[in-house]
């Protein structure tokens, strides 16, 4: 540009006049390509939660036959996708051509001031030449500038949403000047605990309760009653809106939250598996557990001899969600996984739902070595497997209405 106004200032002006308009036209379509290419993150966000939600229920899809229905979303959202994709094309491209056509136009006038300044011997014919054929340099980036503006506009889009997640602070975190919780002994309190997830909407309101270390303790209810909720605040997964919860008499949020979280352990009635080995699901448990911990954990869980019995044993991988194995096969690695870890507090959410007569034995023979020394809190919807608990807390509607051991809920039951 320099040698351009060097050589002719004023064919160097005619050729600039351009720039504004290039200007002006980018930022406007940058701008609409940016808008776009949004959407289209959004949109394939859409598309990949659609198909993981309906792989994963696959069973469930299958049996109320929704394939046809699931399909057709699946469709509508990939077209949508694909709509907003070629329309970013189609600006780019336009982009692109405007840009060709005003540098051609500028040529063109540089051409048209030049011929005639040739003509009045002001400039010579090799001025002119090597002129244009600095324009030509000149203009060169101004059109792969064209060629990368949607490309950055895309990367800005994908940039945010990656900001966007890494900006995100978790609600619970640790306190300031927390400590690494010690080796707890195991005693629960609930003072006067109120929740709810929503604001307004309250879940459990004003709960109090004790458990002696070592306990066990049965939550039993119409399911909707918060029992679920309330081992998830005693896990540290929410914080009480109202109250306290203690351990050992402190307050779980002055502890360090992975410190609170490896001293206890949680089976679930359908326990999650990862499609890794039988060694490495039991493993993840403990942190640089050895082998003779994970059989160790494996024979408490009366889960050793099936593994044994698996076509390559403990390296066996399993089907994802640990598809290849049977509920109480599954149940006993999910509680050989609970067991390694050696925490004072256990929590079961109904372990034994669904499963025939002969694997409930195995696997409350297998909880009941798990839960042998800890503080456990058994969730349940069936009183009797509440029978050997030291107290059972009735939860309705978030609050505790009855409380006793089994004996006396029977009686007041019978009155
Ligand atoms: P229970 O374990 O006794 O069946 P839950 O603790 O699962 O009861 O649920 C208690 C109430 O809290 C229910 O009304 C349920 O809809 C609601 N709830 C549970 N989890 C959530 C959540 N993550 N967000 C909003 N509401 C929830």
């Amino acid at each position: 540009l320099g040698l351009m106004f060097w050589l002719n200032t004023e064919l160097a002006l005619i050729s600039i006049v351009i720039l504004p308009i290039f200007l002006f036209s980018s930022v406007s379509i940058t701008k609409r390509i940016q808008k776009l290419a949004r959407q289209k993150r959004k949109s394939e966000g859409a598309i990949a939660s659609l198909a993981v939600e309906t792989m994963s229920a696959i069973k469930v899809v299958k049996a109320l036959s929704l394939e046809g229905m699931l399909e057709n979303s699946f469709t509508t959202q990939n077209e949508k996708s694909l709509q907003e994709g070629l329309k970013s094309e189609q600006l780019s491209a336009g982009l692109q051509r405007t840009a060709q056509l005003l540098v051609s136009v500028a040529t063109a006038l540089v051409l048209w001031r030049g011929v005639q300044l040739v003509m009045q011997q002001i400039i010579t014919v090799g001025d002119l030449l090597v002129f244009i054929s600095y324009l030509k340099t000149a203009f060169k980036p101004t059109r792969q500038l064209a060629k990368q503006v949607s490309q950055i506009a895309k990367a800005t889009a994908s940039g945010e949403r990656v900001i966007e997640l890494l900006d995100t602070v978790p609600d619970i975190r640790d306190s300031r000047g927390a400590i690494e919780a010690p080796s707890f002994k195991g005693k629960v309190r609930f003072k006067n605990v109120s929740f709810g997830y929503q604001e307004g909407k309250g879940i459990l309101s004003h709960l109090s309760f004790e458990a002696e270390s070592g306990q066990k303790v049965a939550l039993v209810g119409p399911s909707g009653g918060g029992k679920s909720t309330l081992v998830s605040l005693l896990l540290r997964l929410y914080d009480p809106l109202e109250g306290q919860i203690l351990i050992d008499g402190h307050d779980l949020r002055e502890y360090k939250l992975a410190s609170l979280r490896r001293q206890i352990t949680i089976v679930l009635q359908d326990s999650v598996l990862f499609g890794v080995s039988v060694r490495d699901n039991i493993a993840y448990g403990l942190l640089g557990a050895t082998e003779r911990q994970i059989i160790a954990a494996a024979k408490l869980a009366n889960a050793h001899e099936f593994i044994m019995r698996l076509p390559e044993g403990y390296d066996t991988i399993l089907g994802e969600r640990g598809s290849t194995l049977s509920g109480g096969q599954k149940q006993r690695i999910a509680i050989a996984r609970a067991a390694i870890r050696k925490a004072p507090i256990v929590i079961l959410d109904e372990p034994t739902v669904g499963l025939d007569n002969e694997s409930e034995r195995s696997v409350t023979e297998a909880l009941d070595r798990l839960t042998e020394e800890s503080t456990t809190f058994l969730i349940t919807h069936d009183l009797r497997t509440a029978t050997t608990a030291d107290q059972i807390l009735y939860i309705e509607k978030g609050e505790i209405v009855e409380r006793g051991t089994h004996q006396e809920l029977m009686r007041l039951q019978a009155k």
